[in-house]
Formats: structure tokens, sequence, C-alpha cells
């Protein structure tokens, strides 16, 4: 991906150099395995759940042990120029900024850009403590995108996704999220829970995410055809981050057992299919994921 010299976003904030991250980030740290990450990234990785609801699924494996205290996070300060690594993220942002700005306005929507927040370890956010274990999120409550950084090292060594086109993908998934936040999906699929059983709220997220992947592909479709920026094997790259990331590769790597009725996220295959749909239409429309077969 040729990113270099792009466009950079004003709406990434930087809170790496802040506290509350309670020492060393602890993903890919020597005191959890990639099944506790694996784990952490499947309950985690949905919008709009609590974080601390999570670590409670995760039995306390969180890390610090504690509950921490909500505190406000210091003054929004943008990263570094020199941070090749925050560069990157900032130009994917941008350029989702611009092609969201653009097909919402054809529909007739205006869009409204979401922050993307970097942090190392643990931040404070509107849905609860945002931990690093959990891999990156997207919260409706605040209208941002929690990254920490060294989620894509985990990624590309830990999880067989390298590639920055990779990355692209992840955050521009979450930035689905916050297009469905735009739409009213979010609020829809949020009002569900607790009325219907855990299974059907399982099967409500999986089509959530797909979505997220499916807008993840006509960003990158408009994307390319804006910029032309994308090199020989950046697709090849995104696809095998869909499937890599995919619940039953998950559950595979970390329990040997694959169980579709638990599955939150979708198959590999799911994941591939939607964002390449996304990816060959351009078209928004062509993502709902909602209505009849996955
Ligand atoms: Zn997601």
């Amino acid at each position: 991906m040729k990113w270099e010299d792009q466009e950079r976003s004003n709406n990434v904030e930087d809170r790496r150099g802040q506290g509350m991250g309670g020492g060393r980030p602890r993903i890919g740290g020597r005191g959890i395995g990639l099944g506790s990450i694996v784990i952490a990234l499947l309950a985690g990785w949905i919008f709009g759940i609590n974080p601390l609801t999570v670590l409670g699924v995760l039995g306390g494996d969180g890390g610090s042990g504690s509950p921490q205290t909500q505190q406000a996070p210091g003054p929004a300060k943008a990263p570094p120029p020199q941070d090749k690594a925050a560069a990157f993220v900032s130009v994917v942002l941008r350029d989702t900024e611009q092609v969201w700005g653009k097909v919402l306005q054809a529909s007739g929507s205006p869009y409204k850009e979401p922050k993307l927040v970097l942090f190392r370890g643990a931040t404070p956010s509107a849905c609860g403590t945002g931990e690093s274990a959990m891999g990156p999120f997207y919260c409706p409550g605040d209208a941002k995108v929690y990254l920490d950084l060294e989620f894509f090292d985990t990624l590309s060594k830990r999880m067989g996704a390298p590639g920055d086109f990779a990355q692209a993908y992840v955050v521009a998934h979450e930035v689905g999220h916050h297009v469905q936040n735009l739409m009213g999906i979010t609020a829809k699929v949020d009002a569900m829970r607790g009325r219907v059983s855990e299974s059907q709220m399982n099967a409500l997220s999986v089509r959530v995410e797909l979505q997220a992947d499916c807008l993840a592909g006509v960003w990158a479709h408009h994307s390319q055809k804006g910029k032309g920026w994308l090199e020989q094997g950046d697709i090849q790259e995104a696809m095998n981050a869909a499937a890599q990331i995919g619940d039953d590769t998950l559950q595979r790597q970390s329990t040997g057992r694959v169980r579709p009725e638990s599955f939150t996220h979708g198959s590999a295959q799911q994941r591939m299919t939607w964002f390449k749909r996304g990816l060959d239409t351009g078209n928004a429309n062509q993502c709902n994921t909602f209505d009849g077969k996955l």
C-alpha cells in the first residue's frame, strides 16, 4: 500500500503516554497465551459490548486483578508526526473519512467522523475500561475507535495475518461499526440485548460483524478507486486477515473444537465472502447481512 505521502486525519487521539496503562501492555506478553488472546478477541472484538463484561467472561484474565476506577483521559493530543505506525493509521482513517463522507452524502446523510484513540494497556471509554487484550474495538457511546498498535504485531506474528493492508482492514472494520452506529443499526441490535437468548444474541452479533466486514470492503473499493494505492498482494492480505480472525479458525487454534453456535463474528469463509462482496460492489446496500442466510 503506497500510503506514505497521503493526507492524515486530525481525529487521532494519542493516549499512549498517559497513565492507567497499568504497566506494559499485556497483549503479546508472557503472561497471556495465544488461547487467552484469542478468547479475548472473540469476546471483545464486538462493537458495543461493555469491556467490563468482557473481563467477566475472561474470568479475571484481564491482568490487573482488580477493577480499575474510571478516570477521565487527559486533553486530546495528536501523535508525534514522525511516528510511522501512528501515521499509517492516521492516513487510513483519513481515507475512510473521505470515502464515507462521499458515500453517505450521496445517500443523503452527512458523515460524522469518528475519533480514533491510540492507547497502551488500558484506557477509559464510554463503554467502560478498554483493555489491549480485547483487541481493537469501537464504542458507540463516545463514537471512538480504540486501538493498541501492539495488536498489529499480534495479528502479524501470532495470528498469521501480516501486511499493511491487513491492518487497514482492521481499522476499516472498526470504522464500519461507526457507520452502523450512524445508520441506527447499533441501537436496534443493542435493544435486543437481554430480550433474546444468548445463542440468538450471538447469531445477531455475527450479522453485525459480517456487515462491518462488508462495509470495510466497500471502503476498500472506493479507496482504491480514488487513490489507486493498493499494491500486489494487498487484497490478499486483507482476505487472509479476515480468514485468520474467523471464529472457526480462532476456536480451532485455542480449543481444537469448533462450536458454530458460539460464533460471534462469523466463520473464516463468511468473513472473506462479505468483505469481498463489499469490495467487489462498492455498494453499502449490498451489505444487508440481516436478511436471510449468511
Ligand atoms: Zn467488529
